[in-house]
């Protein structure tokens, strides 16, 4: 697909978020740990599977995501890359940053986890990239490295 085709699919944006390189079938993982459900207000258009590169692209409409927000997509998709519009142009554009902890975001795997009972912990992880990302639980020490997605809180 020619890069004309892929703008006709998804209209230039006037101000807002970019999120490209997401990795294929992540979009709608990238718009809960945004927060963005089917009760948001803003503009968002999804893109999947992009036909020749196998990624997917996001953009959210008269909204500017901060750096806290944006590094949590790289839990999912450590490639992705995030472009502000402002009037039509680029004005900054960066890869997310994979943090070093992440806590409140990601719940345990295990059951008996003391974050995952009636004590008012909030789960805590430390995270590692080697091939993949794994997130390891700081309070039991049980590490999620797949489907991390399926454990967002
Ligand atoms: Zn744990």
């Amino acid at each position: 697909m020619k890069q004309e085709e892929i703008g006709l699919r998804v209209r230039r944006i006037k101000h807002g978020t970019v999120i490209d390189h997401i990795a294929a079938g992540q979009a709608l993982n990238v718009l809960r740990i945004l927060g963005i459900t089917d009760r948001s207000n803003e503009v968002v258009s999804v893109v999947m599977n992009v036909s020749d590169r196998k990624k997917d692209i996001v953009k959210i409409e008269d909204r500017e995501l901060k750096p806290e927000e944006v590094d949590k997509i790289a839990l999912i998709s450590p490639d992705a890359t995030i472009n502000i519009i402002r009037d039509y142009e680029v004005v900054a554009k960066h890869r997310v940053i994979l943090p070093s902890q992440i806590e409140g975001v990601v719940r345990c795997m295990n059951p008996n986890c003391i974050t995952n009972t009636d004590e008012p912990v909030r789960p805590r992880f430390v995270i590692h990239r080697n091939d993949a990302v794994e997130l390891h639980c700081v309070y039991c020490g049980r590490v999620i490295s797949e489907r991390i997605a399926d454990f967002l809180i």
